[in-house]
């Protein structure tokens, strides 16, 4: 068959997205319920929201932010980054686990990746730990989970802190155990292609009640009445007080209830989503031109992403070319991600390419297949379709 971008006819006539929400009646129902109440920003939902997820993943407490990026910026100011701090995290995530660390004015520090998992790696870690080093972001990409124990094991002793950037591994575990309460910190993101959406949305889980209470107080602009924490405690009722710099990253309550709404589907859309990788590995395995990412023993995963190699040698095109090929099929295929340091900005403050070499050979290679709970089996069959064609002509 010919590639329609050569010319033939495209596997699909409607064009299929890499990844797209699932919102149901109840979930509308539930957001309106609270626009008719008392509350439209933060209150009893927002509440409920970070009760429910903190008994999911078996945490102690859980802040809700305005989005997965301001989470990682609470998380920061609970960890106290700051000027002159190091602090190691991946590039193959996106600017938001880095971005927060200058935020602080702390200064991100790159270790490369496992070229089979595409996970920050351990030993790579190893190798920028420093007298500087604050604290590391491993990433969880694509849901499955970083090793975390051996992450562990390379910051025994020391007071570097652990913040799990899991935007990807709401529900997948390490070990049998579910994310969430394994590191110092970690954050989860409700924006629309994640496992659960809120509209925008995000949340740190911790078992650190100082944390918590920093977290909570930096959501709301360092604002607090909680007559422990003011300095002047001889004020009247009106009183409150500003105690560091702070910013309003609060959750609204109807977001709040649309994500509650969606965590009661959580298990539905993480067994589809399962399905539906079973279905591309068993079609991929044994497709020449195409090298599957590898799944570590310890992690089980809710597949965010499925991301794939193209063996481009053997193929003789590069990248550009099959992404291309199916925008034409009408697949909407993706790539994640641009190296973080690659950035104009990041260039900018003095990066340099060839930093993290592994990170780089995978980004030059990489191709994100559509995934989503709310694929039909057709439209999974369109895509394997649409592999078999593309590689199948260009391997030739
Ligand atoms: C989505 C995402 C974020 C940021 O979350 P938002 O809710 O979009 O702000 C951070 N890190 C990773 C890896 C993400 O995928």
């Amino acid at each position: 068959m010919i590639p329609a971008i050569l010319g033939g006819e495209p596997v699909r006539t409607k064009p299929l997205p890499y990844a797209r929400q699932l919102i149901d009646e109840e979930d509308c129902q539930a957001v309106d319920e609270v626009l008719k109440s008392a509350f439209l920003t933060t209150g009893p939902k927002a509440g409920e929201f970070e009760r429910v997820i903190a008994a999911y993943v078996g945490s102690s407490y859980a802040v809700s932010f305005s989005s997965g990026t301001a989470a990682l910026h609470g998380a920061c100011y609970a960890a106290g980054i700051m000027k002159g701090d190091e602090v190691i995290t991946t590039p193959m995530t996106f600017a938001a686990s880095s971005n927060c660390i200058l935020y602080m004015g702390g200064t991100p520090v790159f270790a490369d990746i496992d070229p089979e998992t595409f996970n920050i790696d351990p030993e790579e870690i190893a190798k920028k730990i420093t007298k500087k080093t604050k604290a590391i972001i491993p990433v969880d990409f694509t849901g499955q989970t970083v090793d975390i124990d051996a992450i562990k094991e390379q910051v025994k002793g020391t007071d570097i802190i652990i913040i799990e950037d899991s935007a990807h591994g709401l529900g997948t575990k390490y070990k049998g155990t579910r994310v969430g309460s394994l590191s110092d910190m970690t954050m989860f993101s409700f924006h629309p292609v994640k496992t659960i959406t809120s509209g925008e949305g995000g949340m740190i889980t911790t078992n650190n009640k100082e944390y918590y209470r920093k977290m909570v107080n930096f959501r709301s602009h360092c604002i607090t009445r909680a007559p422990e924490q003011l300095i002047d405690k001889e004020n009247g009722k009106w009183y409150y007080e500003m105690l560091d710099l702070g910013f309003n990253y609060r959750l609204t309550d109807f977001q709040a209830a649309l994500g509650i709404s969606q965590f009661k589907k959580i298990d539905k859309f993480i067994s589809r989503r399962k399905e539906i990788v079973a279905k591309y590995n068993e079609a991929f395995k044994n497709l020449d031109g195409v090298i599957l990412q590898k799944n570590a023993d310890f992690s089980d995963t809710t597949n965010h992403l499925y991301v794939v190699k193209l063996d481009l040698p053997k193929l003789k095109v590069d990248r550009r070319q099959i992404f291309d090929a199916f925008m034409a099929e009408n697949i909407g295929v993706f790539v994640h991600y641009i190296p973080v340091y690659w950035h104009p900005y990041y260039q900018q403050l003095g990066y340099k390419k060839g930093l993290c070499p592994k990170a780089e050979e995978l980004y030059n290679c990489m191709l994100t297949v559509p995934l989503f709970p709310a694929m039909s089996d057709d439209d999974v069959h369109d895509v394997i379709e649409g592999f078999y064609k593309i590689i199948g002509y260009y391997r030739k």
